[in-house]
């Protein structure tokens, strides 16, 4: 079987982290305000420690939803193929933190994707070490490493990538799990 690896963060669920940021600022911002990958930067700076220990407080993965059609897709795909969850979780901001968001990856995986196995996690900000056949990612950066298939998932901050830089990298862009289903069955 060949080996898939699927990032979690904006490919499998979103939303988690602008509702946080709404809910923190009392605002009303969407993916269309955010500019470039991090969205803190919507917060002000001098709100921003204020932020760190708000965020300390929540669970981010109380506020996210599927992607459209992820949970089935990737259902499916599991049928043919074997998936592992490729995920980052050390936050550049809060590190102390991260040991309590990475409970709540996995506690949310475990939960909303019930047949896969967690021995299939794999948490980590160095993408580029896992060799596979296949990796779903919405980093550009994170496609890197031994794979043969790179598909880069359509996100708010990958808009502006390069039909050459894709082509250069032999990078597949999709826009949704439809697509991904379309490529991969
Ligand atoms: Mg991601």
């Amino acid at each position: 079987m060949k080996k898939i690896a699927i990032d979690m963060d904006d490919v499998i669920c979103d939303g988690g982290y602008l509702s946080l940021i709404n809910k923190f600022l009392n605002t009303n911002y969407t993916v269309k305000d955010i500019n470039g990958y991090y969205m803190q930067d919507l917060v002000p700076r001098e709100k921003f420690k204020q932020w760190n220990e708000f965020f300390k407080t929540q669970n981010l993965y109380d506020y996210v939803e599927f992607l459209p059609d992820a949970y089935n897709v990737i259902k499916e795909l599991n049928k043919y193929y074997e998936i592992y969850v490729l995920t980052a979780y050390v936050l550049k901001d809060i590190p102390e933190f991260s040991g309590k968001f990475l409970e709540q990856k996995y506690n949310w995986l475990y939960k909303n994707l019930p047949f896969l196995d967690p021995n299939k996690y794999i948490f980590t900000t160095n993408k580029d070490i896992i060799k596979c056949d296949i990796k779903i990612d919405d980093k550009i950066s994170n496609l890197n490493g031994i794979v043969e298939t790179k598909i880069l998932f359509s996100a708010y901050h990958n808009q502006n990538v390069k039909k050459e830089e894709l082509e250069e990298q032999e990078i597949i862009w999709v826009n949704n799990w439809k697509e991904i289903k379309n490529i991969l069955i």
